[in-house]
This record gives C-alpha cells, structure tokens and sequence, in this order.
C-alpha cells in the first residue's frame, strides 16, 4: 500500500467523527464517557494514601479512574478494594474549611462530629456490625463524594452525624432533631428510632435546652418533593438519616457535649438506635410531616476543595511525520500555543464534541481508520491526575490507545484549524487515493 494513501484516509475519518459528533441526532443523548468501563469486575471502592475511600468510577483503556476526596475523577491505580457491603456508614459532617456550627466555648461542629462518629463506630462494632466512617480525620469533601461513598458501599444502614446551630426558643427537652428520606419507610423508621435514642439519652441531662419548629423527625423538601439534602436524596435506595443531637449556639449545651462522657453517651444512643433498626421492627418515635425549605447552608460543594496528588503525572509521546510536524507547528503557532498544548487540547475537543447535545454515541474506530501514531517526530504530553481521565476516557471511546487518541487529536486540530471554506474542496480527496 502506497504509503500516501494514508494521509488521506485519516483525514476522512476525521471528517466523519466531525460530522458524527456533531450531528443532531433524534436519538437520546449518547455523551461521550458516559458508560461505566468497570464491567461489574474490580473493586467499587479502595483505600487510597491515609486510607481515604475512593469510589471506582470504572477502567477506561486500562486505567482506574477513582472519585477524589474532592468528588472530581482521577487516575489512581493503586489502593486496597474495600469489601462490601458493610452494614452502617457513618458521615461524620463537615470537615475542612467547613466548620459547621460553632460554639462559644470553641467548639467546632467539624470535629465534635467525627468524634461523636469515632465513639459510635466502635459502638456499633461492639455490638457485631461492621462499620465504616466517610472519613476518620478531617477532610474537605463534599456532599456528593460522601453519597458516592455510600452508593459503593451499599451499607443496610447509612447516618450523617451533625450538631446543630440557630434555635433560640427555650425547651424543657433536648431540640434533636432527625431528617429522613422522603417516602421511603425503611428512611422514616431509622430517623425515628435516633430521634427516641438520642433525645431521651440526652434527656438525662438538665440544661436549659433550645428547640425550634422541627424537634423531631421530618423530611425537609424543594420542589415538586424531593429531599433538600444532598445526603439523602443521593443516597436513595438506602436507608439514610442525619441525626442533629443538640444546639451548639447554645452555650449550655456547647458546655455539656464538650465532656467526652456525654460525647460516649451520645454515641452509644446513636448505636443503639442503628441496632434496633438493624434488628428490630420498632417504629421509633417524633414523626411530624415533611416541610418545605429549599434553602442550605451552601456548603458541602466541590467550591475551594483542592485535592491531594493520588497519582504522578504521565507522559505520552506519539509520533508524527516531518510533513504532519510542519502542520502542526504552524497551526500552533497561529493559535499562540506550543505543540503539546495543542495535542492535549485536541483530546479535550474531542470529547468536547462528544459531549454536545445531540451528538451521536461515539464508536470505535475500525482498524483501517487508527491512526499511525509512530514517525520520526515525537512530541511528549505530560497529563496530570484528572487530565488522564480525559485521555483514557477518549481512547477508550475510539478503542484506541493513549499514543493513537493523542494523534487523533492532534489531526482533529489540525484539520478544524485548516477548514477550506467549503467542504466540497476536501470531500474528492479523501476518495482518490485508491
Ligand atoms: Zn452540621
């Protein structure tokens, strides 16, 4: 086969991924990446460093591709796979720049929480579960990592732990409140059981309490009637609650929750109430009807989390022609980029243009349309930890390989930056060669 011919031809596949991707189709919405790689084998979750869980979003062109700390995709091919699943998840909340409530004895809603979570965990365990916390130290994670946690995990039971601020109303009983899952009676019945538990454990205790409306156990809603929380409507399918045992804004009970002695008592109601739904029918107590109140704190977003280096950068080199070389470097140069900029952002456009409404699912490409990706003319691209995810995801998508993927970009560019001003002048082209 004349070697010229090649040229041609992939610029013709080039045309057709265009044309592909970027037509609208009548058919549902096919965005690139999508599909899960994991094909129900591997791990769903790991430890990572500092034994940090990681969800396994799935294994694209043979890469792990993990949940961060941070809820953001990353490459992280090492880690122990968790065994699942485990009977409770406990979501100590907060965490990081986000401190909760905040007592005026110093108190910090963050840490009060993962101790409370410690001392319930071990609890739990006492009493034969098998436990696992969203975090044991203080970490920034968001609310949709801590659900992506529990979704892996499958626990039979999951609860956030939190401690409450805002009421001022006087109360002669503590002000707990618990939240559940809208609809879903196995939700219902878990909050209700912590609100009886942790309430009359704290009942113990005289303290002028604080209380508002919402003491109790109800589900808190935006509509048309889906849960206002993030915990528990990401959560759905699992029984899920968030237990608020007392106000911390209220300087007596900041005071009273600081003794490790209350903390202990908390806790062990907070098991206990886990116990009696995991092997019990009681009904719990406190129910009120769900409300509306779409409003939040606004926290628990990705906003300002950085994460940690799970993965070193990689490099990819793909070879070009001299003549494709010349291309390159002239059509770089008139965007004002360097080569290996314009290779990475040709990976990025391409699932850019996968991505669009309406495009077409992208298929792998047939073995006459991969590009050659070896010549004299290497140019190297370093990816770091997310921007790997980009490029597995694109090579797994065409069925190429991280090399080929990164030259398939790099034509795309090439090509988009060279459009003739009709297509008819490229279309003879591509059919002569043979
Ligand atoms: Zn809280």
């Amino acid at each position: 086969m004349p070697r010229r011919t090649r040229r041609p031809r992939l610029v013709a596949a080039v045309v057709g991924i265009v044309l592909a991707v970027v037509a609208v189709s009548a058919s549902p919405v096919g965005a690139v990446g999508n599909g899960n790689g994991n094909g129900g084998s591997g791990p769903s979750i790991v430890r990572g460093p500092d034994d940090v869980l990681l969800p396994v979003v799935g294994t694209f062109a043979g890469s792990r591709v993990v949940s961060s700390t941070c809820g953001r995709e990353v490459a992280f091919e090492g880690g122990t796979p968790v065994d699942g699943p485990v009977d409770v998840v406990l979501d100590p909340g907060h965490g990081g720049p986000e401190t909760g409530s905040v007592g005026v004895n110093g108190l910090v809603e963050r840490d009060l929480n993962l101790l409370v979570a410690v001392r319930t965990k071990a609890a739990l365990e006492e009493l034969g579960h098998t436990v696992v916390l969203t975090r044991d130290r203080d970490l920034h994670m968001p609310i949709r990592q801590r659900a992506a946690i529990v979704r892996s995990l499958e626990p039979r039971a999951f609860v956030s732990i939190h401690h409450n601020g805002g009421a001022v109303k006087r109360s002669d009983t503590p002000g707990t409140e618990a939240f559940h899952q809208v609809d879903d009676d196995g939700s219902r019945r878990l909050a209700g059981l912590l609100f009886e538990e942790v309430q009359a454990s704290l009942s113990g205790y005289w303290v002028p309490w604080v209380r508002t409306y919402h003491q109790g156990v109800s589900a808190r809603l935006r509509p048309p009637r889906t849960d206002t929380y993030g915990v528990l409507r990401l959560t759905r399918g699992i029984p899920a609650a968030i237990v608020e045992g007392l106000y911390m804004s209220n300087p007596p009970e900041a005071e009273l929750i600081a003794l490790p002695e209350v903390q202990e008592v908390e806790a062990r109601a907070i098991a206990s109430a886990i116990d009696r739904f995991l092997s019990t029918d009681d009904p719990g107590s406190g129910f009120k009807d769900p409300f509306f109140d779409p409003h939040t704190t606004g926290t628990g977003t990705a906003r300002g989390c950085v994460d940690r280096t799970y993965s070193p950068s990689t490099t990819i080199a793909t070879g070009f022609t001299d003549e494709e070389h010349a291309s390159l470097e002239a059509t770089a140069r008139r965007m004002g980029r360097s080569v290996e900029w314009l290779l990475k952002f040709g990976v990025y456009t391409l699932k850019f243009l996968g991505d669009l409404p309406g495009a077409e699912p992208v298929m792998a490409l047939a073995d006459d349309q991969r590009p050659d990706a070896y010549g004299p003319e290497a140019v190297a691209v370093e990816w770091d930890q997310a921007e790997q995810v980009v490029l597995v995801r694109m090579a797994e998508a065409y069925g190429l390989t991280r090399t080929e993927v990164q030259k398939l970009g790099a034509v795309l560019m090439v090509f988009l930056a060279n459009l003739p001003p009709t297509p008819a002048e490229a279309e003879p082209e591509a059919g002569t060669s043979d």
